[in-house]
């Protein structure tokens, strides 16, 4: 299928004006070039915002629902050519593409059943002829800040809950994927007109980089801003919205580690291992970045591991069979390289990590995935580099193990391969792995929506998606009725003249 073919689609064109230029990682042809909003328009952006807000709070939640799940079954009808069109602008393989979509469609169906629990609480009053109660109520337009390597499924996580909570959205997503958040926001508006009488505005798409993102950040009118990147933009944003005590969801990088420990089934942690340090050329937040493996089964582990690396199907993501695509850009092509160098110079052993098929795609940035073999955890391993670089380590103790993956910065995913009950368990203790995200006998990445997602320390400490995450997108109301005729003081105090 040509690329114009997948953009007609959603009756976009190669030009919607000047500004922002979206390239297919693929083979870095331009697909596109999108029109930037000019940052001097976000005051009237976030005035729209508001208006929707006004209408949108006091429409009843299990009716907001309803706009979701029309969101949901227009998501499922254009499952595929999203899925075509996230695998082209991101690069990921046409499998994670379609299993993005999919993760939206979930949150949908989650968020759907949500809007008729939003659930406060009856609390018993000490006061006679009293009543206490809990209320969630919505909190106002929410922000999302996006990053490329889940171009669609993150606006998802938020919007889906944000919408049924009563929150318009206004909505920047990553400037490498401009495409995908306008062919979402073509969905989004086929679900609102079969819903019927929306506000308007009720989800806004902002099309530009850093400098439209920092004044929709600064601006109050936003109370809730959910920002997804890198933690050297979650420090910059957290900073502008703390300053007006705005409410941020923090969703930052991660350093993700599996302990492989001497009871492991080491066919699946294999497999495990593949899926989560090669899948999305290593491109997830949540990627497998660190193998820390017990020094006995590290030989074995670690032959094999080279074998199944170096028969990795790399190539073009649109191709079936392909398991791993590109580097998104130059750019991350340097930083996986810088990464190696200085991995080298730190005592690390490299295997892989080169660049290939620069004949068939010489403006596409394809590698290799890399395996280092580390004496220690040295200062490169303790940063994220967003590459398929899998450092190695190996341990004796299990402590030593749970040192090691507690030992960095970032706190997002970790896991363990063991068949033993109380390795297991420890990990999972509250003296085991201090992530918000901790798996047993399943890698690191690919979690489903039903459960809170997010994670600690540089990560920064957000929660999305499932379990009672729509907490963040709702104020909280105590509300005390007095239903009798006197008017007692709480704690017993007498205040009468
Ligand atoms: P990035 O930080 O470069 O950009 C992310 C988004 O932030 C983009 O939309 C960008 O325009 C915007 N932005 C950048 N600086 C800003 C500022 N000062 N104010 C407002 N907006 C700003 O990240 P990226 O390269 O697109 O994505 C990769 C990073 O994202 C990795 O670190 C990865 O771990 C992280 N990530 C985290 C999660 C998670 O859930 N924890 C999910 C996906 C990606």
């Amino acid at each position: 299928m040509q690329h114009s073919d997948i953009l007609s689609r959603f009756g976009l064109t190669s030009s919607t004006g000047a500004g922002l230029t979206a390239r297919s990682p693929v083979d870095g042809a331009t697909l596109a070039t999108v029109a930037e909003t000019d940052p001097a328009l976000v005051p009237d952006l976030v005035a729209n915002a508001a208006r929707a807000f006004e209408a949108w709070r006091t429409v009843p939640a299990p009716r907001r629902g309803e706009l979701v799940r029309l969101l949901g079954e227009e998501l499922r009808a254009a499952k595929e050519d999203l899925g075509r069109l996230v695998s082209l602008e991101a690069g990921k393989i046409y499998q994670e593409g379609l299993g993005e979509v999919q993760e939206m469609i979930d949150i949908c169906d989650f968020a759907v059943g949500l809007s008729r629990q939003l659930y406060g609480l009856t609390i018993a009053s000490e006061r006679p002829g009293h009543a206490m109660r809990e209320t969630w109520h919505p909190t106002g337009p929410c922000l999302v800040i996006s990053a490329f390597n889940f171009p669609v499924a993150v606006w998802s996580w938020n919007a889906a809950l944000a919408l049924v909570c009563g929150d318009p959205v206004i909505w920047k997503p990553s400037e490498k994927t401009p495409l995908t958040a306008a062919a979402c926001q073509v969905i989004f508006e086929r679900a609102v007109a079969r819903f019927g009488d929306a506000p308007a505005h009720l989800n806004q798409v902002v099309q530009g980089g850093r400098a439209v993102g920092e004044a929709l950040v600064a601006h109050p009118g936003l109370p809730i801003v959910s920002a997804t990147g890198s933690t050297r933009m979650g420090r910059e944003v957290a900073k502008l919205v703390a300053e007006r005590f705005g409410r941020s969801i923090l969703e930052l990088g991660g350093n993700n580690a599996m302990i492989v420990a001497p009871s492991a089934d080491l066919d699946m942690a294999l497999r495990a291992i593949l899926f989560s340090a090669v899948g999305t050329c290593g491109q997830r937040c949540t990627t497998l970045r660190r193998l820390i493996v017990h020094k006995d089964v590290a030989p074995t582990l670690l032959l094999r591991l080279k074998a199944a690396y170096a028969s990795v199907p790399i190539g073009s993501p649109l191709e079936s069979g392909v398991l791993m695509g590109p580097l998104v850009d130059s750019d991350a092509f340097a930083a996986m390289q810088t990464a190696l160098t200085k991995a080298k110079a730190e005592g690390g052993v490299v295997t892989g990590g080169e660049r290939t098929l620069t004949d068939r795609f010489p403006n596409g940035y394809y590698v290799t995935p890399a395996i280092v073999e580390m004496p220690g955890q040295t200062d490169v391993v303790r940063h994220e580099t967003f590459a398929p670089i899998l450092y190695v380590l190996t341990y004796e103790t299990l402590e030593e193990a749970i040192a090691l993956q507690n030992g960095v910065p970032q706190g997002l995913s970790s896991c363990i391969f063991s068949t033993d009950l109380r390795e297991a368990e420890r990990f999972l203790s509250a003296a085991g792995s201090d992530c918000g995200i901790a798996n047993v006998n399943i890698g690191p990445s690919g979690a489903e929506i039903g459960g809170a997602f997010g994670g600690e320390k540089e990560t920064g400490g957000g929660r999305e998606s499932g379990s009672d995450a729509w907490k963040a997108y709702m104020r909280r109301q105590t509300a005390t009725v007095n239903y009798s005729a006197a008017l007692p003081l709480a704690q017993g105090i007498k205040f009468d003249l």
